[in-house]
């Protein structure tokens, strides 16, 4: 099986592909492109951006039939079929192609047709330069195996199989190229767009979340090199993790300056995003559901189990900042309150377990509207809190003795390494043997059920105080103490919306279930333009609802649509719904053993 792509038109946006088959099937070769690409679970159509498609035979042509939204048949023919096509690749995000005079990058799922009956037979794909002028030195970065190419070089690839050539998203331009040692394999940070940064710290932190994930596990699975191929923009965030690289969407500022010695909170996050999709490496890679061995590309794979795929590996992201030594524990503690905050500040927790929030990730999570903060959780982040309270009650339970590392290292020894796939509620019950007593209840309780991890007991037996107050501001994320005292906080006039600066207008993003806006009938969407006769903007909005007190009625005048309302809203007192985590000031040395254990200090 033999492929071509060329950033055939960088200005239309079009990669032409051309893909031989040299015994088509004789009865009609059938061939389609995925729904959807393995990580983000959403139906995506790429087959939408096929803008022509044309087979030919001996120099003939092959007549070919739509079959559905995703699928092409061809006539019949007993001769080698070239099936050629343009792809239209306009998608600024990890998930599909792009193509302009600046660079190419594609994933297979968007560009390689699935031959059926093909899929285990072995691949070569020739990528060649755009015919324009104006790309005349780009290079190739990708993991995808050299047959012939030189490294970073335009020439032939190869592919052990459909599965292997759709796992190896390939960047095309300009780009930089720092290099590091992991696990006794080469890794490289290719850096594509325009960025100043302090390129020598990226690479040395990174190299040290990657030991550390190494180290935890024994050992990186089998693979020639590894890639990050960052794409830098002014304004982007994203990660999709692949077998032996991973394509993230990074803010150019959220890279650090050259000279700044601190972590900012933006450095952090880029941080962990590395963190997160070096994990994936291990887990969902290779550590998978059963109903992702083998994918089936064309329609929904339901499993209630991402909750360990993306919670477990979300809680491992941060905590691998600070086990690496990238961030101290206060930091950590910083990042871990601010994940505790968000999943607080969704009431969707009290309708949607975190099971149920996986399964439907499909049609819920990944298709979120303006009310989603009242109908779904998230599996990563309330997955996440999961995890941590799963690893810190296997640690009490054994008396330090196990972990969930150990849970990790076993999933990768009975599942990940000889390529089998998890069963749904299998974790369950290896995380029990682990510990050594039954967690049926556990899971009932926080994965089955709509309960809260009791993280405040879980937290102090590492050593760690967690205190909960309302926000102090409508930008308080938790993880931060306030100067201001617990009884001004509870009194703080709150309106139980979020909002946006619209075109200047302050727009309603979203009402929260039972609070002050959704109860006097404000509806997300609505653009709010007076507090009892005076003009909102968002720069007054705090300190004019700062005057009233809870309980007192205000007039709001708002535009829905181009219709003018007026809405009686009693200001309402806000939710405890913000966290801070302290490390204990004087822990005993039980406490701060096991912190230490945990943290890996
Ligand atoms: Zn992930």
């Amino acid at each position: 099986m033999h492929y071509q792509i060329i950033p055939h038109d960088p200005f239309a946006h079009l990669f032409r592909v051309k893909c031989v088959i040299d015994n088509p099937n004789p009865d009609g070769q059938i061939v389609s492109l995925p729904s959807w690409i393995p990580g983000s679970y959403m139906l995506r159509e790429f087959a939408k951006n096929i803008v022509s498609l044309r087979a030919s035979s001996a120099g003939q042509e092959v007549a070919v039939e739509k079959q559905d939204k995703s699928t092409w048949q061809c006539a019949p023919c007993q001769a080698t079929l070239e099936i050629e096509y343009d792809v239209y690749a306009w998608d600024l995000s990890v998930r599909s192609a792009h193509l302009d005079q600046t660079h190419a990058y594609f994933n297979g799922t968007s560009v390689f047709l699935q031959v059926h009956g093909k899929e285990s037979e072995s691949y070569t794909v020739e990528i060649l330069p755009p015919p324009d002028s104006v790309a005349a030195d780009w290079s190739v970065a990708t993991s995808l195996s050299l047959d012939g190419a030189e490294l970073w070089g335009f020439g032939q690839y190869k592919a052990d199989d459909y599965d292997d050539l759709i796992d190896h998203p390939v960047e095309i331009g300009h780009f930089d190229v720092l290099s590091f040692e992991a696990g006794g394999v080469p890794h490289d940070l290719v850096l594509s767009g325009h960025y100043r940064a302090d390129t020598a710290r990226i690479v040395q932190d990174v190299k040290k979340i990657c030991d550390t994930h190494v180290e935890m596990f024994g050992k990186l699975p089998p693979m020639a090199r590894y890639l990050f191929l960052v794409w830098i923009v002014g304004d982007g965030y994203g990660g999709l993790e692949h077998r032996s690289s991973t394509s993230l969407l990074v803010s150019r500022a959220d890279l650090p300056k050259p000279g700044e010695a601190e972590v900012s909170d933006s450095y952090r996050q880029f941080l962990g995003l590395c963190s997160h999709e070096y994990f994936h490496t291990w887990n969902v890679k290779r550590i998978k559901p059963e109903a992702f061995m083998p994918y089936r590309l064309n329609a929904e794979s339901y499993t209630q189990q991402l909750w360990a795929f993306e919670g477990i590996t979300s809680y491992y992201d941060d905590l691998g900042l600070v086990r690496s030594a990238c961030v101290d524990a206060a930091t950590y503690l910083k990042a871990l309150a601010e994940t505790t905050t968000r999943v607080l500040r969704g009431r969707g927790r009290f309708k949607q377990t975190v099971a149920e929030s996986s399964f439907d990730a499909w049609t819920k999570f990944y298709r979120q509207d303006e009310n989603a903060p009242n109908a779904i959780v998230s599996y990563y982040t309330k997955g996440s809190l999961i995890a941590l309270a799963l690893d810190l009650h296997i640690r009490e339970q054994t008396n330090g003795e196990q972990s969930l590392d150990d849970l990790m290292r076993q999933l990768w020894r009975e599942y990940g390494e000889p390529a089998i796939g998890v069963p749904e509620k299998r974790i369950e019950q290896m995380a029990s043997v682990l510990a050594g007593v039954d967690l049926t209840n556990f899971f009932i309780r926080y994965l089955y059920g709509l309960e809260d991890p009791p993280l405040e007991d879980l937290l102090s037996s590492v050593g760690v105080e967690y205190f909960i107050r309302p926000a102090a501001s409508v930008d308080d994320k938790g993880g931060t103490p306030t100067e201001k005292a617990l009884e001004t906080l509870a009194v703080r006039p709150d309106l139980g919306l979020r909002h946006k600066v619209d075109n200047g207008a302050l727009r309603v993003s979203h009402v929260f279930e039972e609070g002050a806006a959704i109860q006097s009938g404000i509806a997300a969407g609505d653009i709010l333009i007076a507090l009892d006769g005076v003009k909102l903007t968002s720069a007054n909005i705090t300190e004019l609802l700062s005057r009233y007190a809870v309980g007192e009625q205000v007039n709001i005048h708002l535009f829905r649509g181009d219709l003018l309302l007026v809405v009686e809203t009693v200001l309402q007192s806000p939710p405890a719904d913000t966290v801070e985590l302290r490390l204990m000031e004087s822990p005993s040395p039980d406490q701060l053993a096991r912190r230490q254990a945990w943290l890996g200090q």
